[in-house]
């Protein structure tokens, strides 16, 4: 705790409030990494939440790491709480053996491995694993027609929804992945 508390957070980053316009509480904060492998990387937060997810909940008490996972989070639009819960699922289910490295692609999921949880942020974000072949609707939905409503009679065409998304965010419609220049915008590249 004493390395991702109140004191260690302001000892460690370079912290300068922030606020809506006009609120005379600021509750928001602006940081900069200050030292190690992220130096320079700046942004909004980490949140206390954020510190949390990923802080308490991985075991990891490095705050740069931890700093880093969320401004990639920020970046993509990932929400930070839900995706540092994921990763310490993940991490608990390493631990208790329900998953292995050749589950994880050969990354050590221990807790505490404050890289492994970077780059986990990193591998969600840039939907490394994952892609077209996996997005599937329920049964119901892509076979039963919809039986009443706006839809009625219709059935959900996941193909064509698909190609709009993957479109609008700038991603591959073969894979189902984030093209290069997707990647570069948003600095993940
Ligand atoms: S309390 Fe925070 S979020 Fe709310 S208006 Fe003030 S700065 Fe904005």
């Amino acid at each position: 705790m004493d390395k991702i508390g109140h004191k260690a957070y302001h000892d460690t980053l370079n912290v300068k409030a922030w606020a809506c316009f006009g609120c005379p509480i600021a509750c928001g904060r602006h940081t900069e990494i200050m030292e190690g492998k992220y130096k320079g990387e700046s942004g909004g937060g980490p949140e206390y939440e954020t510190v949390g997810a990923f802080g308490s909940k991985c075991y990891v008490d490095d705050l740069n790491a931890i700093t880093e996972a969320g401004y990639i989070c920020n970046r993509m639009g990932l929400d930070t709480i839900s995706t540092g819960q994921t990763i310490a699922s993940a991490m608990e289910w390493f631990e208790k053996g329900l998953i292995d490295l050749e589950t994880t692609g050969g990354i050590d999921l221990s807790f505490g491995n404050a890289e492994a949880m970077v780059k986990m942020t990193e591998m969600i974000a840039k939907r490394e694993g994952f892609g077209r072949k996996d997005e599937k609707l329920p049964e119901r939905l892509s076979k039963e027609p919809a039986p009443d409503g706006l839809g009625k009679g219709q059935v959900a065409n996941a193909e064509v929804m698909l190609d709009e998304f993957y479109e609008s965010m700038g991603w591959d419609k073969e894979t189902g992945h984030p093209k290069d220049e997707t990647l570069m915008r948003l600095k993940l590249k």
